[in-house]
């Protein structure tokens, strides 16, 4: 499904891709995992916090979107850009932060695009996420009954 993945999307440190024409591709039309990859890096733009902005799309297997998602906090609650978190806060200290990313209040991208989709929806469905999950999301992703996740760097069956 990935193949010349590497060729048609580059990817410019920020999340954001460059969807190039795939050799012999009529009009450089993307496929299916580079096209929602495109849209999970559109949202990642939303992402609420200094540390990291990732962007997760749930696609069915029809290839409708299920739903999005972006690392932020709950409705009503300061951001970490507008509030910094505790990740922010050590990592200005130069202290060390947690791997798993679990010291930044935000809600994991992954997450909200799951609570953002129908269950019925997440069955047989394939994640994008600009950035790999953790295994607090893998966790969530298998729950729901996720078949696949792309990233930009792997694709793997959670
Ligand atoms: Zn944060
Ligand atoms: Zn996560």
């Amino acid at each position: 499904m990935l193949d010349n993945y590497e060729e048609v999307v580059s990817f410019d440190g920020q999340n954001r891709f460059t969807i190039q024409a795939r050799p012999g591709e009529a009009h450089g039309r993307p496929g299916w995992d580079e096209y929602f990859l495109g849209i999970a890096s559109a949202v990642s733009q939303r992402g609420d916090c200094v540390r990291r902005r990732v962007g997760a799309v749930i696609a069915r297997p029809d290839h409708r979107t299920a739903g999005t998602g972006y690392n932020g906090v709950p409705p009503g609650a300061p951001g970490c850009i507008e509030r910094p978190c505790l990740r922010v806060s050590k990592a200005e200290r130069g202290e060390e932060i947690c791997p798993g990313y679990s010291d930044c209040r935000s809600v994991h991208a992954e997450a909200n695009a799951l609570l953002d989709a129908n269950r019925d929806d997440c069955v047989g469905a394939t994640l994008y996420c600009t950035d790999d999950p953790c295994q607090g999301c893998l966790k969530l992703i298998r729950g729901a009954g996720i078949a696949r996740v792309v990233t930009p760097h792997k694709e793997m069956n959670p």
